[in-house]
């Protein structure tokens, strides 16, 4: 590993400039029946609202936007298990530049299709967000196309951060936030944010059991491999990147804890966003209820703020979820 780099508030800050009026700010609402439930006010903060429908939006336009004109025109390319593929083929479009993205066979179906109505290239390859990842180092060496990855570059956090600011102007005294967790863009930008205007604010990493690689790299103490396996919360599968630049030192350094969600508490998460708060939400975009309706959120010291990430599930899925269907995958995974 190289010596890690840390994301500056300035430089969040001169993305929240940079993407205004290109991404929406996304409305910030008190839940009531969490708050009764919790005994102080969660507020949520509608992020699966953003256009292409997850925040990854966020990043993509302030890496494409970091651009000089002359990477722009050879265009970008990316691994992405769905909804980072989505918001750079978006932003690549809206900029004048054009999108590659690289997948493994285990992205849902409904999510490819996605990228390609965006207008990207997409590319299949491989079993592991690792194996489309070599396709994407192998355009980018022989074609010259330019790498942005999902989460481990400074304007991806940079970007995922704004929204940690959006969360503390509009709850200004909020003491604990919610993050879900994959690969530690949102979770490093959105810490960084966070403690730079409110140090004492606890920020929580929030993840799923079947294939938690940042937990698992951070009690080991540096990146580390596990093996995929098929989630509810499928936004949250991939690796970290065993060559990590920024986000493991990031997330080791701000985050307060990571907690991890089972099969059957996610889907109770995705069951309470459609019943109670009217959201269509995807599992990973789930975790804050389900962390909170689990109990396994110890302390709570409020208010809380949850980020509700993403939506883009299938509706076939959503709705074997709504009907009580807890664990979708569990044969696939055993
Ligand atoms: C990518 C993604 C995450 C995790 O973000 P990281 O920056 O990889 O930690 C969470 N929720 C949704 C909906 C996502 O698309």
């Amino acid at each position: 590993m190289s010596a890690p780099l840390a994301v500056t508030t300035e430089a969040i800050e001169a993305a929240s400039r940079r993407i205004a009026g290109r991404v929406l700010r996304t409305p910030f609402v008190l839940s009531a029946s969490l708050s009764e439930r919790c005994g102080v006010p969660v507020g949520l903060k509608l992020e699966h609202h953003q256009t292409t429908g997850s925040f990854k939006l966020r990043g993509a336009t302030n890496a494409v936007l970091s651009l000089s004109p002359e990477e722009r025109a050879r265009g970008v390319v990316a691994a992405s298990t769905g909804n980072h593929g989505r918001a750079l083929a978006h932003a690549a479009k809206a900029e004048g530049s054009s999108a590659t993205i690289c997948m493994s066979r285990l992205v849902p179906e409904n999510k490819v299709s996605e990228i390609r109505r965006l207008g990207a290239n997409v590319r299949i390859v491989g079993r592991s967000q690792d194996e489309a990842q070599q396709e994407v180092d192998r355009l980018a060496s022989d074609e010259g196309l330019v790498m942005v990855p999902p989460f481990d570059h400074p304007a991806i956090v940079a970007g995922q951060g704004t929204l940690g600011l959006e969360i503390v102007d509009d709850m200004p005294d909020v003491s604990t936030v919610l993050v879900p967790l994959s690969g530690g863009g949102l979770a490093a930008g959105v810490a960084a944010a966070v403690k730079a205007r409110r140090p004492k604010a606890r920020v929580i990493g929030l993840t799923m059991e079947r294939g938690a690689a940042m937990k698992a790299s951070l009690e080991a103490g540096r990146p580390v491999q596990i093996e995929e396996e098929p989630s509810l919360a499928d936004s949250l599968g991939g690796g970290v990147g065993l060559d990590n630049r920024v986000t493991f030192a990031m997330c080791r350094d701000l985050l307060d804890d990571v907690v991890l969600l089972s099969e059957d508490e996610i889907a109770a998460g995705i069951r309470h966003a459609y019943e109670q708060e009217r959201e269509i939400v995807e599992g990973a975009g789930a975790v804050g209820f389900a962390a909170l309706l689990a109990g396994k959120i110890k302390n709570i010291e409020g208010p809380i703020a949850v980020i509700l990430s993403g939506r883009n599930i299938d509706m076939g899925l959503h709705l074997r979820v709504i009907n009580g269907e807890t664990d979708p995958f569990r044969e696939e995974a055993a």
